[in-house]
């Protein structure tokens, strides 16, 4: 049996994987990942290609961004057409993010790089070509058992995460529930190497009751078409290279195939794990919450899964007293976070199964005629579809606490509860994406008297529950950015830059 007794045990060596040894190196704290397969996710297969505004934030916290952004190309609009028009259009640029753009890059690509990046750490150990086979625990440590070269071994950490994806292992051995959702149709995706008239800057969906479809430009040269199966269709005619370049010979005459890279279906669904924790394991990315492709954000709600949980893991790993309760709220906060997306796919899911054509047509009116009208609509879509707004339940999390003499705020203008420190570095003299260390912080935001916000400072870190180092930032220079000048505020913010509590003097 070989004894890890510093390391963190991932199983899974995909893009959630390795963004969470990321984390745990950057708390210094090193892990081993065990991944079955011998090479990242193939260059043709691109699977997910998109990253969202907050993921690429997620990157710039890592310092990492620019590697991404050296390889991959930017889309600055999403589109919703009918067969016969634009319905709406959203426009990345109107968000609040330094990151106004998705950046769109093949899944392998982005395997590539973080590996790249967690080895050059020296803090990750990664064994491609083993396979875990066996899971289990024990009061003190997790156990695995796994192949590798015809052989067998037993392997034993303190802590475990399983990111394994969809067919989770881990959650398996671990007889974890998971609830299936189902839209009862496939969808398909085709790429291809290919010039085209189209706008590489935007992607599309033509909501057209007889065929959804779309096109998204991801790599340099190369194009994704997605489409739906219809009902009767034979999965794997419609699913063939014939097929694809029949469809997009149909939808874009002009288009010139260069190369054709990959073809495959998948049912439009999405899994629930009923808890991503059980003693000492826990699950992350696909194998706690496994979204459907069409919608597209499974990749980006794992990663940030895997922010969440980092800094508690690196507590953990550092024995810190309240680290089972941390672990349980990262379970019971990401279960929601997760939630939310996937009610939000279904809504993309149930459009992209819509056939009827009278109610496609009420639904284009509306579109065209309610929902593009209003800016502010548009905006807030957007920023959820950026995961800009995703909002945690923190009210019954370990690390709150709302001392006597303080009221609590659900919203201070931009700052919200259970959301991400706003992006105001144009008002501020401080960069909240530079918040790196293992410690909160706690912003003033209300009235402004130096000497006192420290005294209350230190009086609010004695009666707060947190469970590590504050440190304060004043926004002394960003009047702007005050919320209240007769009462002195305060906004306490996780090592992950989530919000969870606005405290207001009585
Ligand atoms: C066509 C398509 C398009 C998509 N587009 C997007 C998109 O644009 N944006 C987005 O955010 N998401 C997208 N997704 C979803 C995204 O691909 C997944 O959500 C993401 O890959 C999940 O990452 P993960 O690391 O959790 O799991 P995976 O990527 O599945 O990685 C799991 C890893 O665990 C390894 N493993 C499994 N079992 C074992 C074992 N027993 N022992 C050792 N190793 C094991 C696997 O080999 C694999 O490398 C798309 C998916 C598809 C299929």
């Amino acid at each position: 049996m070989e004894v890890l007794k510093d390391n963190v045990l991932i199983v899974g060596g995909g893009p959630v994987g390795l963004s969470l040894s990321l984390v745990l190196a950057k708390y210094k704290i090193p892990s081993v990942i065990v991944e079955e397969r011998v090479e990242p996710t193939a260059l043709n297969e691109s699977r997910a290609i998109t990253w969202m505004p907050r993921g690429i934030e997620f990157l710039s916290w890592l310092g990492i961004e620019q590697d991404f952004l050296n390889k991959g190309v930017i889309r600055y609009y999403h589109q919703f057409e009918s067969a016969k028009q634009i319905l709406f259009t959203w426009s990345f640029k109107e968000i609040k993010s330094p990151y106004s753009y998705s950046l769109q890059i093949p899944q392998h690509t982005t395997e590539v790089i973080l590996e790249e990046k967690a080895r050059a750490t020296g803090l990750v150990d990664i064994r491609r070509g083993h396979k875990v086979t066996k899971v289990g625990q024990h009061s003190d440590q997790v156990v695995v058992s796994i192949a590798h070269d015809n052989q067998v071994y037993d392997l034993c950490a303190p802590w475990g995460v399983g990111c394994d994806g969809t067919k989770s292992k881990v959650r398996e051995g671990l007889n974890i529930k998971k609830h299936w959702r189902d839209y009862g149709t496939y969808s398909a995706v085709a790429d291809f190497e290919m010039d085209c008239d189209l706008d590489k800057e935007l992607s599309n969906i033509v909501l057209d009751p007889k065929r959804p479809y779309g096109f998204f430009y991801f790599a340099p040269g190369c194009w994704r078409l997605i489409y739906r199966i219809n009902e009767g269709e034979d999965r794997k005619d419609v699913a063939s290279k014939e097929f694809a370049l029949k469809l997009l010979k149909e939808k874009l005459p002009n288009s010139n195939v260069h190369r054709f890279l990959w073809v495959s279906s998948f049912r439009l669904g999405q899994g629930q794990s009923e808890t991503y924790q059980t003693g000492r394991w826990l699950l992350a990315g696909d194998s706690a919450h496994a979204m459907g492709p069409s919608a597209g954000a499974g990749m980006m709600v794992g990663i940030l899964g895997a922010w969440r949980l980092g800094w508690r893991l690196a507590l953990t790993m550092k024995n810190h007293p309240q680290s089972l309760l941390l672990l349980q709220d990262y379970s019971h906060e990401q279960h929601a976070a997760a939630n939310e997306i996937q009610d939000n796919n279904a809504t993309i899911f149930k459009n992209m199964s819509m056939k009827n054509p009278i109610i496609a047509a009420g639904r284009s009116f509306l579109m065209r005629n309610v929902l593009s009208k209003v800016a502010e609509i548009g905006k807030i879509a957007l920023e959820k579809e950026a995961l800009l707004r995703q909002s945690l339940p923190v009210s019954s999390a370990t690390d709150r606490h709302i001392p006597s003499g303080w009221i609590e705020q659900k919203r201070a203008r931009d700052w919200i509860l259970g959301q991400r420190v706003p992006y105001i570095v144009n008002q501020l003299d401080f960069n909240p994406l530079a918040l790196t260390g293992l410690g909160y912080t706690i912003f003033s935001i209300g009235k402004s008297y130096k000497k006192k916000e420290e005294e209350l400072f230190q009086h609010l870190l004695n009666s707060l529950k947190i469970p590590m180092d504050a440190k304060l930032v004043f926004l002394a220079k960003s009047s702007l950015y005050r919320v209240d000048d007769t009462k002195f505020t305060f906004v306490v913010v996780r090592p992950d830059q989530h919000i969870i509590s606005i405290l207001r003097e009585e």
